[in-house]
C-alpha cells in the first residue's frame, strides 16, 4: 500500500500549494482524544474527505457554515452529523450527488434543518426508496445494516448501534418526502453560501439519470460522486437510466474543469486527481473496444461477459462481467 500512501501524500502537497493562501477559515482544533470515530477523515486543505459506511463525502467550510456533499448510507445520518458538527460546526447546506442509498441515505437527518440539494430526477427515486425502506423496517431493523458497525472500534460501533436503533424507532413517523432533497436543480446551480462558490453540475445520464458533480473552483476541488469509482469496477445502474456513453460525456465535462492541481474526490476509492477522471473514461473506452471486437468476431453475450480485458486488471469489486454485458447491449450485440 506504500504506493497509494505516497500518492496521497503527493496529492496533498500539490493541494496545499493550490489553496495554502486561502482566506477561508479552516476547521479548528484537533479531534477530541476520547471520542471514537465512525468515519475516517482525510484532510484536504481547508476541508475533509470522509470514508466508510457509504460513498465518500466532502466536507467544506464556507463563510455561511459547512457544506456537506453526500450523506452516507441509510441510518448513518446521525453518526455523520455528530462527526461533521465536531469537525466543522453547523452544516449550512447539503448536496447529494445521486439517489443511491449509500450517498443519500442520511438525508432524513438533515432535511428538516438545512437545504438539501440534488438533481431533480433524484427526488422521485428517493421517495420510492423511502417507501421501500419504511417497508423493510416494518419487522425491525434490517439485518444488513449491522455491517456498518462490524469493523469499527467498540466505542464507535456502540454509537452506530444506538443511532441505528433510534432511526428504526423514528422511521415509520417519517414522511416519504423526508428521504429526498428539498431543493432541486436541472443542469447547473450554485449554492448561496456567502462569498464561497460551490457549483453543482449535471451532465445527463451517467452512473444514473440524476448524477451531480460538485466543484469548488477557488479551492480547486471536485466531488465526482459515483461518476468515478477509483480502483473498483463501476456500477452502471441501467435500471436508473445509466449509459456508458453518457457517463463518458459527463467525465469529459469533469476533465475540462480539471488542471494538474485539481483534487478529485471519487464516489468510492481513494482521493485522486485528473488521472482518475481519465482512468474512469478509459475504462469504458477499453470495454467498448473489446466488445466491438468480440461482436465483430461473432461472440455471444455469454462469451463477451467472460472476457478479461486488460483494463479489468487490479480492480476491486465483481461488476466486470456485468459491465461487459451492458456495453454489449448498448452496442446492439
Ligand atoms: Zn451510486
Amino acid at each position: 500500500m506504500a504506493d497509494s500512501f505516497d500518492r496521497r501524500t503527493a496529492l496533498r502537497a500539490i493541494f496545499m500549494g493550490a489553496v495554502g493562501a486561502a482566506s477561508r477559515k479552516a476547521f479548528g482544533g484537533p479531534w477530541p482524544q476520547d471520542t471514537a470515530r465512525v468515519f475516517r477523515w482525510e484532510q484536504l486543505g481547508d476541508g475533509y474527505a470522509g470514508f466508510g459506511a457509504g460513498g465518500n463525502i466532502l466536507l467544506w467550510p464556507t463563510s455561511f457554515g459547512a457544506v456537506l456533499v453526500d450523506t452516507k448510507h441509510n441510518g448513518m445520518g446521525a453518526s455523520l452529523k455528530r462527526e461533521v458538527t465536531a469537525l466543522a460546526g453547523e452544516v449550512a447546506a447539503v448536496v447529494v450527488t445521486h439517489h443511491h442509498a449509500d450517498h443519500a441515505g442520511g438525508i432524513p437527518t438533515f432535511v428538516d434543518d438545512v437545504p438539501v440539494h440534488a438533481q431533480r430526477r433524484g427526488v422521485g427515486r428517493r421517495i420510492v426508496a423511502g417507501r421501500e425502506l419504511k417497508a423493510a423496517f416494518t419487522d425491525g431493523q434490517p439485518p444488513e445494516l449491522d455491517r456498518w458497525s462490524a469493523d469499527l472500534p467498540s466505542g464507535a460501533a456502540d454509537m452506530v448501534r444506538v443511532d441505528l436503533a433510534n432511526f428504526a424507532r423514528r422511521i415509520q413517523r417519517l414522511d416519504v418526502q423526508s428521504f429526498a432533497a428539498n431543493v432541486t436543480f436541472t443542469t447547473d446551480d450554485e449554492l448561496d453560501v456567502g462569498n464561497d462558490v460551490v457549483q453543482m453540475h449535471h451532465a445527463g445520464r451517467g452512473h444514473t439519470d440524476n448524477d451531480a458533480w460538485v466543484r469548488l473552483p477557488e479551492a480547486n476541488v471536485i466531488h465526482a460522486g459515483d461518476l468515478i469509482f477509483n480502483g473498483f469496477h463501476p456500477f452502471v445502474d441501467v435500471d436508473a437510466g445509466a449509459t456508458t456513453v453518457g457517463w463518458q460525456h459527463a467525465l469529459s465535462e469533469i476533465a475540462a474543469a480539471c488542471d494538474s492541481a485539481t483534487v478529485v474526490v471519487p464516489g468510492h476509492g481513494a482521493v485522486t486527481d485528473q488521472a482518475g477522471v481519465q482512468a474512469q473514461w478509459g475504462y469504458f473506452e477499453a470495454l467498448r473496444t473489446a466488445v466491438e471486437n468480440a461482436i465483430a468476431a461473432g461472440m455471444s453475450r455469454a462469451e463477451v461477459t467472460a472476457l478479461t480485458p486488460d483494463v479489468h486488471r487490479g480492480l476491486g469489486g465483481t461488476r466486470g462481467p456485468d459491465n461487459l454485458g451492458i456495453v454489449f447491449d448498448e452496442l446492439g450485440g
